[in-house]
C-alpha cells in the first residue's frame, strides 16, 4: 500500500461519522440530496429503522423506501457534558436525543440550534442536515419553528 494519508481533495471529518453498510447504502445515498428515506417492509407494511437486511417484525427481505416528512418529537434526551467520542469534544455541551418521527420510527440524533437545557421530551422538532466530509449529510433536528 503506497497511498498517502493526505489525499488531495478528501475533507477531514470534524465529527464522528456513521459507517455505511450494504443495507444502509440507499439511506446514505439519499442524504447526499438531503432526503431522509425510511426503509419500509412490503410484507408487513411497517417502517424499519435503522436500515437492515431483514424486517425485525416478520424477517422479510422485501423493502421499499419512503421519504420521511422530517417532522418528529423528542422521545428522550440528555445533555452531554463530556463527549463519548473524542471527535465530539469540541461540541460539549450538546444534546443527544431519541427523536420519534411522524412515521413511527425512532432515531438517535442531536437536537441543535437551541440551548441544550431547553430541549424537553415531547418537543416538536424538524429535520435539518449537517454535512459530512464525504458528501453525505447527517440527520440532525432543531426545534420546530411555528409558522
Ligand atoms: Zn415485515
Amino acid at each position: 500500500m503506497s497511498d498517502s494519508t493526505d489525499t488531495a481533495s478528501a475533507a477531514k471529518p470534524t465529527r464522528f461519522e456513521p459507517p455505511v453498510s450494504d443495507a444502509s447504502q440507499p439511506f446514505w445515498d439519499a442524504t447526499r440530496e438531503q432526503r431522509f428515506l425510511i426503509q419500509w417492509c412490503t410484507a408487513c407494511d411497517q417502517a424499519v429503522f435503522y436500515p437492515r437486511e431483514n424486517c425485525p417484525a416478520c424477517l422479510g427481505t422485501s423493502f421499499e423506501w419512503k421519504q420521511a416528512s422530517g417532522k418528529g418529537t423528542v422521545y428522550a434526551s440528555s445533555v452531554q457534558h463530556r463527549a463519548a467520542n473524542p471527535m465530539m469534544a469540541n461540541r460539549v455541551p450538546y444534546v443527544v436525543a431519541m427523536v420519534e418521527l411522524e412515521e413511527g420510527i425512532r432515531i438517535m440524533s442531536n437536537v441543535i440550534d437551541c440551548p441544550p437545557d431547553d430541549v424537553v421530551v415531547g418537543q416538536p422538532v424538524q429535520l435539518t442536515w449537517e454535512p459530512l466530509s464525504d458528501g453525505r449529510n447527517l440527520p440532525q433536528f432543531s426545534p420546530l419553528q411555528e409558522g
